[in-house]
């Protein structure tokens, strides 16, 4: 019979030092193996140079490095990368390097799929079929600074949590990657360089302004009229827009960070007067800008109707009323990286 081995990543420092004295090695070892698995995220024990030959044996015949890999790669004509990962147990999620003259950003997943339900959206089609654990987000932020290497000669800039589901609904192990990212003894990023991205549940953005990581927050908004925010993102009839306002308020004070509402300008949706105006009123309550998206059709009829001048009014208006707006440009498109296209469309799930 086999027993199957432990990942080594499922074990924090302590649980690392408690193993090592236990079969007799000294417990400094743990801090080594640390490094080489969160700072310098090895791929085998024959990595791990500065140990001997038979403690890495000996690890090896215990646990497992599950590492994700890389398993198809799409360059899209704007230089976007756009990375099919596979994970231990054969499913995928998708990690986006998107190079400009100043940043190389990463676009990384939280979870395999999306436990929200946004009809604009192509990774909602694929329902939620796991969270990623914590070594799996580290993975995907390695990755793509090797990448950031090799093809753009500097290393990751930024990354945004704006991939495949919803950050908040994988909370705790959200929280421990960016631990992870951003200690000296992990990956090393300033944690102001990373931008989570949330459809909007009040209390999770109440508990992540808690934990002081310095982050940066971002809303996908979309609409400041509640009812239509209901229809196009079902999921939020559980989170009124005063409830998600009293939380950024919350998160502003809390960490003295903007917010950035992100919202993209439909045809026959959202653009409207009064959605301008909703919009403005909601902006004014707490300090924000807003980053205004271009949508990426996924085939739903619906969204697909670009209205380029009820966009130009929303930056008038919004400039007007002394809210910053910047019209952000779509990246990847062609090979179907941009936000919301992240549907595993090349690979079965
Ligand atoms: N679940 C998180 C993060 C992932 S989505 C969130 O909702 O914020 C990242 C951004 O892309 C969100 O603002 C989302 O609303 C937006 N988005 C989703 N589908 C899109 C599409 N087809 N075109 C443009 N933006 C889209």
């Amino acid at each position: 019979m086999t027993t199957k081995k432990k990942d080594i990543r499922k074990l924090n420092l302590e649980d690392l030092e408690t193993h090592l004295t236990s079969i007799g090695e000294k417990s400094f070892r743990a801090k080594q193996i640390y490094e080489w698995l969160w700072k310098k995220n090895a791929h085998s024990f024959d990595d791990m140079t500065n140990l001997s030959k038979k403690l890495r044996d000996e690890l090896d015949q215990i646990f497992t490095i599950q590492n994700a890999k890389v398993d198809l790669l799409q360059k899209s004509n704007d230089g976007t990368i756009k990375n099919g990962v596979k994970l231990h147990d054969g499913l995928m999620v998708e990690s986006v390097l998107i190079p400009t003259e100043t940043r190389t950003t990463a676009c990384v997943s939280s979870q395999v799929g999306c436990s929200l339900n946004c009809e604009f959206c192509a990774t909602a089609k694929l329902k939620r079929m796991r969270n990623l654990d914590v070594a799996e987000i580290v993975d995907q932020v390695a990755l793509i600074d090797k990448q950031s290497r090799e093809y753009f000669d500097r290393p990751l800039s930024n990354i945004v949590f704006m991939g495949m589901g919803e950050p908040m609904m994988n909370y705790k192990n959200l929280v421990d990657a960016i631990r992870k990212i951003t200690t000296d003894e992990g990956f090393g990023m300033s944690a102001r360089r990373i931008t989570v991205s949330t459809s909007g549940i009040p209390k999770m953005i109440k508990m992540l302004a808690d934990e002081k990581l310095k982050v940066k927050l971002a809303l996908s908004l979309h609409t400041a009229i509640e009812e239509k925010r209901n229809e196009i993102m079902p999921f939020s009839e559980k989170f009124p827009l005063t409830e998600i306002m009293e939380s950024l308020q919350y998160w502003y004070k809390e960490t003295g960070s903007k917010i950035t509402f992100e919202y993209c300008v439909w045809g026959g949706i959202n653009d409207g007067d009064e959605d301008i105006k909703a919009l403005i009123k909601y902006c004014r309550q707490v300090p924000s800008k807003v980053n205004l998206i271009q949508y990426n059709p996924i085939g739903e009829g619906k969204f697909d109707h670009r209205n380029i001048k009820a966009e130009q009014r929303y930056v008038s208006e919004l400039e007007k009323a002394g809210i910053t707006v910047m019209v952000r440009k779509s990246r990847g498109g062609d090979i179907d990286a941009a936000c919301g296209q992240l549907a595993n469309k090349t690979v079965e799930v």
